[in-house]
């Protein structure tokens, strides 16, 4: 019996399936594990495309130990089910014949500002309505932070170029290279017809250290790395300050690309990313330390201190323990907020106290008939939460957009 049915026949089809609950897009998947047993596979995958755009690529990058296999009852006394393996099984095995039933065009224009997984969502969504929509992309490909960020080890590009046929098919265009912010504004694409535009432009710019030395050359941000990783030459011992997801991204990859001494330095007793990621990052070779703040880079390296919970559990520096910890290379991955290009352009778009784009409750802007969802607006966080705010965002902009 294949693997992916022996995980299938695991499943006890729960009347109260805490993996659907653990999912923040609700997949149904006891409902995903019926059809397959029943060699429903394709029913099973339109079921998964209607309610995440997005399956195939959730199914490989998204925190499964702690969304729905984390929540799975199989996993109390033994192992979960697989769910993820049976997702992607069979998203990958449909995603081109997944039907898709495209209404006559309702006379009206959508514009959809960045072709990453809240982009790709809201495209798709609107263009299932009747809508027209144009893609402004400012890089030469789509995905956004799918291609650019995450590494191809974890996500592989030709699922991103299968999307990009998938677009194709649903007759949305694309216009590649494309700065919105730039030659063109927001407002200019209102004027030219546009009943509504989405912004989904992502969280590009690296949060900084502010400390001192962070603009020396033996210093690189992760996002910037993960970007395009031949281009940049680390050494051996690459020192990585930061716990999340992208930090992991950019210690695997720093030892792929043949840095033999990654350590990951952080700032308190555990990381930020997922088990499962940092648990690959061991395996593969990189070191992790803990309690470690960095507080000056120099040209040798980056000096940090002991950090220790205060009385009121705050983290702080403890003094006279600032060493040297002697490196090629410092990858600073702390996060990323917004680029500023859009609100530049168009000064009645706001931003919030964070750095992050202002919406209302319901995705709108500060600017009328725009609206925005994913990381521009939440900051970084992860492709399934993007696409369930972007699922949201996709019926207000329907609504707006028929009022008009
Ligand atoms: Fe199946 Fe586990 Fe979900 Fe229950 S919780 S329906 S066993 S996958």
């Amino acid at each position: 019996m294949s693997n992916v049915l022996k995980e299938a026949e695991k499943c006890l089809q729960c009347r109260n399936p805490r993996c659907r609950k653990g999912c923040p897009i609700n997949t149904n998947i006891p409902e995903m594990i019926r059809l397959l047993k029943e060699n429903e596979t394709m029913t099973a995958a339109q079921m998964l495309f209607e309610n995440n755009p997005l399956s195939i690529i959730c199914s490989l990058v998204c925190d499964h130990g702690a969304q729905c296999e984390g929540h799975c009852v199989k996993g109390i006394k033994g192992d979960p089910v697989a769910i993820s393996d049976i997702e992607h099984f069979i998203s990958d095995a449909c995603f081109e014949r997944i039907h898709h039933d495209l209404p006559e065009w309702n006379g009206k224009r959508a514009a959809v500002i960045g072709a990453g997984p809240a982009g790709i969502t809201i495209a798709v969504l609107l263009r299932e309505k009747g809508y027209k929509v144009t893609i402004f992309e400012v890089r030469e490909k789509i995905g956004g932070i799918m291609r650019y960020g995450i590494p191809d080890y974890r996500l592989p590009r030709t699922i991103l170029d299968r999307y990009a046929e998938k677009l194709k098919a649903l007759d949305i265009q694309i216009r590649p290279n494309m700065a919105i912010g730039g030659a063109i504004s927001v407002q200019d694409l209102l004027d030219d017809g546009y009943s509504s535009v989405f912004i989904g432009t992502g969280a590009w710019r690296p949060k900084r250290l502010n400390i001192p030395g962070e603009t020396y050359g033996n210093v690189q941000y992760a996002v910037n790395y993960l970007n395009d990783p031949d281009v940049y030459d680390l050494g051996r011992r690459v020192a990585v300050i930061g716990a999340g997801n992208a930090a992991m991204d950019a210690a695997r990859t720093a030892v792929r690309k043949g840095s033999d001494q990654v350590t990951v330095y952080v700032r308190r007793d555990k990381v930020a990313a997922s088990r499962e990621e940092q648990e690959y990052a061991i395996l593969e070779g990189v070191n992790f330390e803990y309690m470690k703040s960095p507080v000056r880079i120099t040209d040798e390296g980056v000096i940090l201190a002991d950090t220790q919970f205060n009385e009121e559990g705050k983290l702080v520096v403890i003094e006279g323990t600032e060493h040297l910890v002697p490196c090629d290379t410092v990858m600073v991955a702390i996060s990323q907020v917004p680029q500023h290009r859009l609100v530049t352009r168009d000064p009645s778009l706001k931003l919030n106290e964070r750095g992050n784009l202002e919406v209302h409750e319901n995705g709108q802007t500060t600017m009328p008939g725009v609206f925005a969802s994913g990381d521009v607006v939440t900051g970084a966080k992860t492709v399934v939460h993007a696409v369930a705010e972007s699922k949201l965002i996709a019926q207000q902009m329907d609504r707006y957009m028929q009022s008009l």
